[in-house]
């Protein structure tokens, strides 16, 4: 489905990201990973190899733009185009509000907002040079109703779907579409790390009855990048078994 297409995929490491990057390869993508490691960058390029695929990895300081225009001018050199950008990285908060310092807030902004308008701003001349291109952000079924502790985390997914739904109308006449996936509870460290007590109620709100598969997210981020999409622009997809918390 993705034949030939140059994608860039951030958080590519682990988790719904590695999942990503491999569903892209499987349907014969060329992929650049980056992750926030040099050492988990070539754990995943490894692991990879291991299945067969051939993989880049970078590790750039998503909040430098510097040196995330000096990796894409890298990336473009390389591949002659960038046509699909994926904006995965991301950290989520649980704590209460008396319990988070500014500077955590802070640093939840910076690596789930500004990271992706960092990634967005070094990767677009180059779509426009070539008349097209896909970006999809990760978003989050907690962007849609909120959640009732850790705040930063909701409101940087809140600012994601409006970076998603400006730039898909900014963008659309150079042939840029701009989409966004919003995962439910997705069977990731980012979730095994939060407690039982947290988890299991959520569950039961579940209509499918179960956490969801990095591969589920992987499906529709594949869906939203092939050519099947190319209707859809500024579309937020809910990808939960219908949960709402
Ligand atoms: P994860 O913790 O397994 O992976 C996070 C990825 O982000 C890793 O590849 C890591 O390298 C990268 N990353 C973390 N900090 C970074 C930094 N400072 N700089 C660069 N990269 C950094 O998480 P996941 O569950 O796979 O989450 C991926 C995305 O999905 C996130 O945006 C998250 O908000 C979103 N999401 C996850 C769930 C879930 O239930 N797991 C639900 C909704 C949305």
């Amino acid at each position: 489905m993705l034949e030939n297409k140059v994608a860039i995929i951030t958080g590519g490491t682990r988790g719904i990201g590695l999942e990503i990057v491999r569903t892209f390869l499987q349907n014969k993508a060329r992929v650049i990973l980056f992750g926030s490691r040099e050492e988990s960058v070539h754990k995943a390029i490894l692991l990879l190899k291991k299945e067969g695929f051939a993989v880049d990895g970078y590790f750039p300081n998503l909040n430098k733009i510097e040196e995330i225009e000096q990796v894409v001018q890298e990336i473009f050199s390389k591949y002659r185009s960038i046509d699909i950008l994926v904006n995965n990285a991301g950290i989520s908060a649980s704590k209460k509000i008396e319990d988070t310092t500014s500077l955590e807030f802070e640093s939840i902004m910076n690596l789930n907002v500004n990271a992706i308008f960092n990634m967005c701003k070094a990767v677009v001349p180059f779509m426009k040079e070539n008349h097209g291109g896909v970006i999809l952000n990760t978003s989050s079924m907690v962007s849609i109703y909120g959640q009732p502790s850790g705040v930063g985390y909701p409101a940087s997914k809140f600012a994601v779907n409006g970076l998603t739904k400006s730039l898909a109308r900014e963008l659309a006449s150079f042939g840029i579409r701009v989409n966004a996936v919003a995962p439910g509870i997705i069977n990731t460290d980012m979730v095994s790390c939060l407690p039982k007590e947290v988890i299991d109620p959520l569950v039961k709100t579940i209509p499918l009855g179960r956490i969801g598969e990095p591969k589920d997210i992987a499906n529709a981020f594949l869906f939203l990048a092939s050519d099947l999409a190319s209707y859809i622009t500024g579309e937020i997809l809910s990808v939960d078994g219908a949960a709402r918390s």
